[in-house]
């Protein structure tokens, strides 16, 4: 009926962490939730917000998709999923902060640097018309070997998502008034150190 392991692991929970905060759960239920941040991270298996910021129930909102990617506002009706759900979490539940987090040894990003160098896109590929939203930032890679460029894509698509962020009117109606702001972040997996983007420079800074 469900896997044993994950049985296991819920029943782990309810009897540990959903014991200690009970009262917690209590509120949330009666209260409803009202989240700092919006987080849009990587699917990747290896980075997930609420274990790296060690969150408590109802603090993030999350969203992740391959690459954390943000696409453009005239992308809206083709890849929309993204956006709705920082929508919901701007304009619904009134959060004020939203963080972009990239990751070192993005799948994604690699991939989609290759269909990028390539020009491979296939259009039968949810993935590849994904990651297709990459091109711009491709575009404006400096040229060094491949591997720097892959990791230079990271952090140079966090920056261009964040531009994307700014092109939809809800947000620029919120920066406008200055009732958000917008954070870019970059977590190299193997030391665990995250690096923020400092906009003044453009560079992203170890925390
Ligand atoms: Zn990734």
């Amino acid at each position: 009926m469900f896997p044993n392991d994950l049985t296991e692991k819920y029943k782990n929970w309810q009897n540990d962490t959903f014991i200690k905060k009970k009262a917690q759960f209590e509120r949330l239920a009666r209260e409803g939730q009202s989240p700092k941040y919006i987080i849009i991270s990587c699917v990747d298996s290896r980075v997930d917000p609420n274990s790296i910021f060690k969150s408590e129930p109802g603090e993030f909102l999350v969203h992740r998709n391959i690459a954390n990617i943000v696409p453009p506002y005239n992308y809206i009706t083709e890849h929309s999923g993204t956006i709705a759900a920082i929508e919901f979490g701007v304009t619904v539940l009134k959060i004020e902060n939203i963080v972009i987090m990239g990751h070192s040894g993005c799948g994604g990003i690699k991939n989609g640097y290759s269909m990028c160098k390539e020009n491979s896109f296939n259009t039968n590929s949810s993935i590849s018309n994904w990651l297709n939203l990459l091109k711009p930032s491709f575009d404006k890679l400096a040229i060094m070997n491949e591997d720097e460029s892959i990791k230079d894509l990271e952090k140079v698509s966090i920056k261009t998502s964040i531009e994307n962020l700014k092109s939809y009117p809800f947000i620029q109606e919120k920066l406008d008034s200055k009732e958000i702001n917008i954070y870019g972040s970059w977590i190299d997996i193997g030391s665990g150190k995250i690096h923020a983007l400092d906009f003044a420079s453009g560079i992203f800074k170890s925390i």
